[in-house]
C-alpha cells in the first residue's frame, strides 16, 4: 500500500521544511504503508531537511526529464534529482498532459530515463469526462499505458481527470474496474487519484485492486494526510 501526496504548486520551501518537519514520524506509526511526498522543484531540499535523515518518508519530484543532461531550459534531470536525495518523480500526471501539452510520448521517455537513472516512477493515465462519456474510457487507458516501460520501480496511478481537484472522486466499483484493466495491460501496483479525502479513503482503498492513492488537496494538511495513511494501514490489515 502506498500513498503519495501531490503538493502541486504549494508549500514554499519555508513551509515544505515545516510540514516535513512535522510529519517526518508518520511511518512509525502507519505499518504496511509506503509514504512519498511530491514537492515543487524549488522545495525539494526544504522537504528533505525538514524529514530529517531518519524519517522514512520518501521525496519524489513532481516530474523529470528522460534526459541526463542538455539544452533543455526550465527541466530538470533525473541524476539532478538523485543528486539531492530524492527517490523518484511523478511523470503524466494530466495537469502536465492538459496545460503543459505532455504527450504519451514524452511521458514515456520521461518515466524511462527516470528509471534508467535509478529513480522510481509514479506515471499518470486516465480519461477525461468527455472520453468516459463518449464510452472511449478504456481505449485511453489502453493507450497511456501502452507506453510505459515494465519495471518494478514503475507504479502506474489511476487518476480520472474529472476527479481531479474536482470534489467528485470515482465510485469504488469505478476505481475497481479502471484499475483491473490497467493491470490486465500492465502488471504493476495501481493507485487512484482524484478527490481522495479522509471521508473516502477507507471505502476506496478497501477495492481489492486498488493498491494505494495520489492525493493532491487533502495531502497538503498534515491532520488530513494521517488520516489517509491510517486508512491504507486498516485496508492493508484487511487485504
Ligand atoms: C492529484 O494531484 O494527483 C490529485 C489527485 O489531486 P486531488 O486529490 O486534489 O484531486
Amino acid at each position: 500500500m502506498l500513498i503519495a501526496g501531490n503538493w502541486k504548486m504549494f508549500k514554499g520551501a519555508h513551509e515544505a521544511r515545516r510540514f516535513a518537519a512535522q510529519v517526518r514520524h508518520l511511518p512509525e506509526r502507519m505499518p504496511g504503508i509506503e509514504i512519498v511526498v511530491c514537492p515543487p522543484y524549488t522545495s525539494l531540499v526544504a522537504t528533505l531537511e525538514g524529514l530529517g535523515e531518519q524519517s522514512e518518508i520518501r521525496v519524489y519530484a513532481q516530474n523529470v526529464h528522460g534526459e541526463l543532461e542538455g539544452a533543455y531550459t526550465g527541466e530538470v534531470s533525473p541524476p539532478m534529482l538523485l543528486e539531492l536525495g530524492v527517490k523518484g518523480a511523478v511523470v503524466g500526471h494530466s495537469e502536465r498532459r492538459q496545460h503543459f501539452g505532455e504527450t504519451d510520448e514524452m511521458v514515456r521517455r520521461r518515466a524511462e530515463g527516470a528509471l534508467e537513472a535509478g529513480l522510481a516512477v509514479i506515471a499518470c493515465v486516465g480519461e477525461t469526462e468527455a472520453e468516459r462519456e463518449q464510452g472511449r474510457t478504456n481505449e485511453v487507458l489502453e493507450r497511456q499505458v501502452s507506453v510505459l516501460p515494465r519495471h518494478d520501480r514503475l507504479v502506474i496511478a489511476y487518476e480520472p481527470v474529472w476527479a481531479i481537484g474536482t470534489g467528485r472522486n470515482a465510485t469504488p466499483e469505478i476505481a475497481q474496474e479502471a484499475h483491473a484493466f490497467v493491470k490486465s495491460l500492465h502488471p504493476t501496483r495501481v493507485l487512484y487519484g482524484g478527490s481522495v479525502k479522509p471521508e473516502n479513503a477507507r471505502v476506496l482503498l478497501a477495492q481489492p485492486d486498488v493498491d494505494g492513492a495520489l492525493v493532491g488537496g487533502a495531502s497538503l494538511d498534515a491532520q488530513s494526510f494521517e488520516e489517509i495513511c491510517a486508512a491504507g494501514v486498516e485496508a492493508a490489515a484487511a487485504a
